[in-house]
């Protein structure tokens, strides 16, 4: 059994530390929010009222957090209370910058430190199915392996500092661009009389395959599970993806990379979101393209 401080327990960080519970770990849990304290209170996290109580006699102490600039302000709090050694995991998913600049901090502090944003969304996070992109030493990541596997069932460890945020950014470019894509396609082919379970069948088996047509096909019919047989209830946010999007380009600026696909997803996301559409899941952007004259 380990003692888990757990920091952020909203959509995500509530269903990440009931798990934790569930596997028999101590955790106490800290949010500004009281709801969300409430909800991980009921299945077993024991709330805190203030950050530092969460962190008395904490060995791990798990962020999952909104944006960067959270993190930061929060990690500078923690590494003010945790004595050297204690291990910090960030799981929200923040810019790389802010990532390196997390885990400077928690070195000279003398503390061990990883960068562990997820995929998999809340179903995920409630399943304990979530996929954990890692950034860090061997050594940092050597001792939460196992902690992770109770919360994920794919961990892969990405690099150094900053690295499993790069992953998450990435992968997630390529999300983007690949739903366009699809929908696209779908779009095209419904001007063209072709009947959505026959572009299916062709492209799923096809050269056009890809996660965005074959798990989460945006369309009602070919893929029962995918959130366009509910009206579009998410699933992954919009918004969320937007957000992913942004971070790519900011990374993208600073690096020097060559983005044009996923500077242009991001501003078709970015129109979708102003259009209202930021809390549904993101493959239904397709209608925005439906309407597109
Ligand atoms: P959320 O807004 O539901 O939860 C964030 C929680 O952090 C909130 O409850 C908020 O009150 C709390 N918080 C903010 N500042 C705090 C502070 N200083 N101290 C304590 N608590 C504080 O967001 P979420 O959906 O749980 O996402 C969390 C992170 O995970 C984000 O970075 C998001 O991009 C990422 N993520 C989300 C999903 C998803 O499907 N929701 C999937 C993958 C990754």
């Amino acid at each position: 059994m380990t003692r888990i401080a757990f920091i952020g327990l909203g959509n995500m960080g509530g269903p990440m530390a009931a798990n934790l519970v569930k596997a028999g770990h101590d955790v106490v849990g800290f949010d500004l929010v009281h709801d969300a304290l409430k909800a991980a209170e009921a299945t077993g996290v024991k709330a805190a009222n203030v950050l530092t109580e969460a962190l008395v006699d904490a060995e791990i102490v798990i962020t999952m957090l909104p944006k960067g600039q959270h993190v930061l302000t929060v990690w500078t709090d923690i590494l003010r209370s945790v004595p050297k050694g204690t291990l910090l995991i960030d799981s929200s998913t923040i810019d790389v910058e802010s990532a390196r600049n997390a885990h400077a901090m928690a070195g000279d502090a003398g503390c061990l430190s990883l960068d562990a944003p997820v995929s998999g969304g809340t179903g995920g996070a409630a399943a304990g199915t979530l996929t954990f992109m890692v950034g860090g030493s061997q050594e940092s990541f050597a001792s939460a392996k196992q902690l992770l596997e109770v919360m994920g069932k794919k961990i892969v460890h990405c690099g150094d500092a900053g690295a499993g945020q790069a992953a998450k950014i990435c992968n997630n470019m390529i999300l983007g661009i690949s739903m366009i894509g699809v929908c696209e396609a779908f779009v095209l082919g419904e001007k063209l009389g072709l009947s959505h379970q026959a572009l299916f069948d062709v492209a799923s088996t096809s050269s056009g395959q890809c996660w965005s047509i074959n798990t989460y096909c945006p369309v009602p019919g070919p893929v029962p599970t995918s959130p366009a047989n509910s009206d579009y209830k998410p699933g992954f946010m919009a918004a969320l993806m937007l957000k992913d999007l942004r971070l790519a380009q900011e990374a993208a600026l600073s690096s020097g990379a060559s983005t044009p696909l996923g500077a242009e997803a991001a501003q078709l996301y970015a129109l979708f979101e102003k259009l209202g559409n930021g809390s549904r899941d993101f493959s239904a952007i397709i209608e925005m393209f439906r309407e597109a004259r």
